[in-house]
């Protein structure tokens, strides 16, 4: 994300005066979406492209904005959305039971516009850094691609969804042959340079917006591949090869070829009925063991189960 970018405002409010005034003050600096009650603004601040900062209007009707908040604020997509309470001068006193449900800050009627922009600005760039930090803390620093710590939370999350949706669930362990070898040979920093491009055929290689690929620590990736068979992982496993195979990135001490490497061990399960969690978390374990069986028969290879 860069800050050019224009952020996303999300406008809540049954009037559509103060919703006109409200526009009208942000609308050069910011993108603007709007909602004309608590329920319409909860499905917008859930939609795909989420707004940064929700201005929310305490009184309105079918849903009122505290309920609201409270329904935004237990939401794991939504809950790190600020929202900002917009209160009339006659409810004064009530915002803190607005700062209790998790609001961040309140503005009153009527609006200021230089007050409105500042703690709109304030909020934002509270909510820019916040963004920053969380995708920080999930990529990994040499090969910019999401790091462990991503790969256990999203293995977590698509193992639920696995089990509850009853659908396959794919591992796929991958390890760069002889790299030992390889930067002993070519240096640390030459090393280095051949993982990021390593990193980047494994993205590459993955075809749908679920599948995912981490660092997994040294010269070892890992995939995650929801809904995806054993027959579907191998595919995948084979284009992650045959790309990085590719790159011929030259490599003397490597065997059978000159060219940097790697091997691979994929591991599905398919929960059905009476299915247990220790199915699932033996995935990654039988992914790992096929991926030593492919080190041990000649490497550049994929080994399955
Ligand atoms: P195998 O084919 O059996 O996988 O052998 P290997 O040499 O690849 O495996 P080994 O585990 O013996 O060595 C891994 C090497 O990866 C050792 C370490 O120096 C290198 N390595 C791990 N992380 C990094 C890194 O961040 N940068 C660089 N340049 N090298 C790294
Ligand atoms: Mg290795
Ligand atoms: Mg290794």
């Amino acid at each position: 994300m860069q800050e050019k970018d224009k952020q996303k405002i999300l406008i809540a409010d049954d009037e559509r005066f103060n919703l006109n005034i409200l526009v009208d003050i942000l609308k050069s600096d910011y993108k603007i979406i709007v909602a004309k009650n608590g329920k319409q603004a909860i499905e917008r601040a859930m939609s795909l492209n989420p707004p940064d900062l929700i201005l929310l209007d305490i009184m309105m009707p079918e849903m009122d904005g505290y309920k609201a908040c409270k329904n935004l604020k237990e939401n794991e997509q939504t809950k790190d959305i600020p929202v900002i309470f917009i209160t009339a001068m006659k409810e004064e006193g009530n915002e803190a039971r607005g700062f209790d449900l998790g609001a961040v800050d309140y503005i009153t009627k009527p609006f200021k516009a230089a007050i409105v922009m500042a703690r709109v600005k304030v909020h934002l760039k509270m909510k820019w850094q916040a963004d920053m930090l969380r995708k920080m803390a999930s990529i990994d620093v040499l090969t910019e691609i999401p790091n462990r710590q991503k790969f256990e939370e999203t293995f977590d999350k698509e193992w639920n969804r696995a089990v509850r949706n009853k659908i396959p669930l794919s591992v796929a362990f991958i390890d760069i042959d002889f790299f030992k070898q390889y930067n002993d040979a070519y240096g640390h920093g030459q090393g280095d340079k051949c993982l990021k491009e390593i990193a980047q055929a494994l993205v590459n290689s993955i075809r749908r917006p679920t599948d995912f690929v981490a660092r997994y620590g040294g010269e070892e990736f890992i995939a995650v591949l929801p809904e995806t068979d054993i027959s579907g992982a191998m595919t995948i496993a084979e284009a992650m090869r045959s790309n990085v195979e590719l790159l011929k990135i030259p490599h003397a001490q490597s065997v059978p070829l000159d060219y940097v490497t790697i091997s691979i061990g994929v591991s599905s399960v398919f929960p059905s009925s009476g299915f247990s969690d220790a199915a699932l978390v033996s995935v990654v374990a039988t992914a790992d063991e096929m991926l030593y069986k492919a080190k041990s028969k000649g490497r550049n290879q994929i080994q399955c189960r």
